[in-house]
């Protein structure tokens, strides 16, 4: 039995049935029947802590009390401290970020991200410098922006035309790459680890041709972190992985602890041209998320619990490699750190993907997809270790032998 709920008011965008969630403890959530489940999906990569975090929950009551919102016509102690905060742990490990634009979500940071690199673009190079250059398989969101960085017809078809200027080059091909980027563009967007399109991660190589390419033309290069920032991989940005060297880093998912906020980190030279007005939100960075973040990054970027986070993903790699060479239809392992895969070989591997995860889910355990043929494993970052290989023991024997 688990807690199966139809009929349910929200839009069809999502399924048609839920199960129905009521509460949750360290890697733990119960259902509507007192059902027990294993996360290894994390709210889709944000429950980095885990559920049930008391600490969490005193300093948002405790900010709560004090002041909710202010807008931001006015600053708080919590929004200045988690920007002080980000900009110092960035600097030195992926670039020099002079200030933070804060927002709800991944979508809204990266189109900040995009936003902020065509102005630059306009306010120094003039008009007709405003082309933005995505990857395959990348994904940066659902808002108009976002969407046309977002080469996936699965998601732009019903919302086409597209905003102008936006176009795709192959992932990881430095030499196209080279040949195409040239000063018409504004902005070049990836993601270090493609965590919504099969987990594939960047190489090295690409890196250093992005950050070459990007400098020669003076093309903001965007790093969208979404999924990968604060710690996922192992490392406190997932750029350290590959030596990417952004113009511009966003983070979502994890940030607020649960809670919606996004954080843009934006140059010297972008901060220099802004205005008052340039961009603006209602919510972006008010108290109660911001002073929640605060604790999640400090704990997170403790240089122990990140330590954790690479042993931890070192024996999901293990693992996953174990169940590749035991299972034909599990085929290769995707991803680095608490953000890794398994590709599936099936004649519909989405379909078979399904099955997988029902029966997963009726053994306990959540997981995810990537694409549409890859099981995505994103635990929160505190998962144990008898958890996770508990997790993987069902996931195994859910592949047919
Ligand atoms: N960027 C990346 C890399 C993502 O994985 C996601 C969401 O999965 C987004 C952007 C969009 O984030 P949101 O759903 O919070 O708008």
């Amino acid at each position: 039995m688990s807690a199966i709920v139809g009929n349910l008011p929200f839009a069809r965008n999502y399924s048609s049935e839920m199960l129905k969630l009521e509460r949750g403890r360290g890697v733990t959530l119960r259902d509507a029947d007192g059902k027990k489940y294993l996360d290894l999906g994390a709210g889709i990569a944000v429950n980095a802590l885990g559920y049930g975090r008391r600490d969490l929950a005193r300093i948002a009551a405790r900010q709560m009390r004090k002041l909710i919102h202010v807008s931001n016509l006015y600053a708080t102690s919590a929004g200045i401290e988690l920007g002080t905060l980000l900009i110092e742990l960035t600097r030195g490990r992926v670039g020099d970020f002079a200030a933070v634009q804060f927002g709800n979500s991944g979508a809204e940071a990266n189109e900040a991200a995009l936003k902020y690199a065509r102005l630059y673009a306009h306010r120094t190079r003039g008009p007709g410098h405003h082309k933005i250059l995505s990857m395959s398989n990348g994904f940066h969101g659902r808002t108009m922006g976002a969407l046309s960085a977002t080469p996936n017809r699965k998601y732009t078809e019903p919302f086409e035309p597209l905003i102008p200027g936006t176009e795709v080059c192959d992932f990881n091909d430095p030499d196209q790459l080279r040949a195409r980027l040239s000063d018409e563009y504004a902005a070049v967007i990836v993601e270090v680890i493609q965590g919504e399109g099969g987990l594939r991660p960047m190489s090295s190589e690409f890196a250093a041709a992005l950050n070459e390419s990007c400098r020669k033309h003076d093309v903001m290069l965007i790093a969208d972190e979404v999924q990968t920032g604060i710690g996922r991989t192992g490392k406190l940005f997932g750029c350290e992985l590959v030596g990417l060297k952004p113009d511009i880093i966003s983070f979502s998912k994890p940030l607020g602890g649960g809670l919606p906020l996004s954080a843009t980190m934006i140059p010297a030279k972008i901060n220099d041209l802004l205005h008052p007005g340039d961009h603006g939100t209602t919510f972006g960075g008010g108290p109660v998320t911001t002073a929640v973040s605060t604790r999640v990054v400090r704990t997170i970027a403790d240089p122990d619990f990140l330590a954790r986070v690479t042993a931890r993903g070192s024996e999901l790699a293990q693992r996953i490699d174990d169940i590749v060479a035991r299972r034909p239809e599990a085929v290769e392992r995707r991803g680095a750190g608490m953000l890794q895969g398994i590709a599936v070989a099936a004649e519909d591997p989405a379909a078979r993907i399904a099955e997988i995860l029902d029966a997963c889910r009726e053994a306990g355990v959540l997981l995810l997809r990537s694409a549409s043929d890859v099981i995505r494993i994103a635990p929160p970052l505190i998962i144990g270790s008898r958890d996770l290989n508990r997790g993987l023991d069902i996931l195994e024997s859910a592949f047919r032998a």
